[in-house]
């Protein structure tokens, strides 16, 4: 897509979400070493008419200056738990579907009601549910975003610091906020094989989550070498080409077995 202004976008967007043309693909994160898949990143996607397909690096950021993020939001939400539900008598019944959430999003007194609506909607199990949160100004309030995120746990909701590591203050976040999962921004998995530092940092951010309790998921495997470099590190789950492209959840992403790295 060319330049085109924000206000054009934001109009074609509020369009799009009236007439709910935002859909989502779903990338598989597996389980290592032995890589099967044990859950679903769901991403939006949004193809329009005269803009063509527009990247969410370049939607979100008019969704969340527009105040459109909220009913995109809900709408992902609601989109994710009944694909997810859906595939329940499928293959792997167990899969659970990690959604991204805008700092916004957590912000509004309304989150945590939209999500248990999600849920009971769905009637998907709570436990199969993951929030991807990121770091941000725009997270307000640390207590109030930390309460926030108990009252989704208390729902049986997982939470996942998305991106970590290139934020401002990551362990600030690990000590105030309640968090099951890290995940490992990809611009530390990408050399992750070939350079010392990196695969020390890496090493470093993995054994200080597992001493927290949490889980780790490394981001953006492209290769062979960073997966078994991932592995050997121990981290937990990984997410990347290597193991699967974002698709449509028409093609049944869940029931694909990829050979393990190692
Ligand atoms: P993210 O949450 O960090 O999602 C991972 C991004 O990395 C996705 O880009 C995915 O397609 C891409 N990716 C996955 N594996 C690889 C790999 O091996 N190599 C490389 N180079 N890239 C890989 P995508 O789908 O374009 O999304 C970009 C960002 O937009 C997401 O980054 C997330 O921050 C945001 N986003 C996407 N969907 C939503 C949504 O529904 N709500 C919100 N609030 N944000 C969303
Ligand atoms: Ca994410
Ligand atoms: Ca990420
Ligand atoms: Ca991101």
């Amino acid at each position: 897509m060319g330049a085109q202004p924000t206000s054009e976008i934001e109009a074609r967007l509020r369009r799009a979400l009236s007439q709910r043309a935002i859909g989502l693909h779903y990338q598989p994160i597996v389980t290592l070493p032995s890589a099967r898949p044990v859950a679903v990143e769901a991403l939006a996607r949004w193809s329009d008419q005269t803009l063509g397909d527009v990247p969410p690096d370049s939607f979100i950021p008019v969704a969340e200056s527009s105040g459109l993020i909220h009913a995109l939001g809900a709408h992902v939400l609601e989109l994710a738990c009944r694909a997810t539900q859906a595939w329940s008598n499928g293959v792997r019944p167990q899969t659970r579907v990690s959604v991204n959430v805008s700092p916004l999003q957590l912000a509004n007194d309304t989150f945590v009601w939209q999500v248990a609506a999600a849920l009971e909607e769905s009637g998907l199990d709570p436990r199969r549910l993951v929030l991807e949160i990121t770091e941000s100004a725009a997270l307000g309030d640390m207590n109030e975003a930390a309460a926030r995120l108990h009252a989704l746990r208390s729902l049986g909701v997982r939470i996942a610091l998305d991106d970590f590591g290139i934020g401002h203050s990551p362990l600030s976040l690990l000590r105030r906020l309640p968090i099951d999962i890290m995940k490992i921004d990809r611009s530390f998995v990408a050399r992750v094989h070939e350079n010392a530092r990196d695969a020390v940092i890496v090493r470093l951010l993995i054994d200080t989550a597992h001493s927290l309790g949490l889980s780790v998921c490394g981001e953006g495997v492209e290769t062979r070498e960073q997966a078994r470099q991932l592995v050997a590190l121990g981290c937990d789950t990984a997410q990347g080409w290597f193991f699967g492209r974002p698709e449509p959840a028409s093609s049944d992403l869940t029931a694909e077995l990829h050979p393990p790295p190692g």
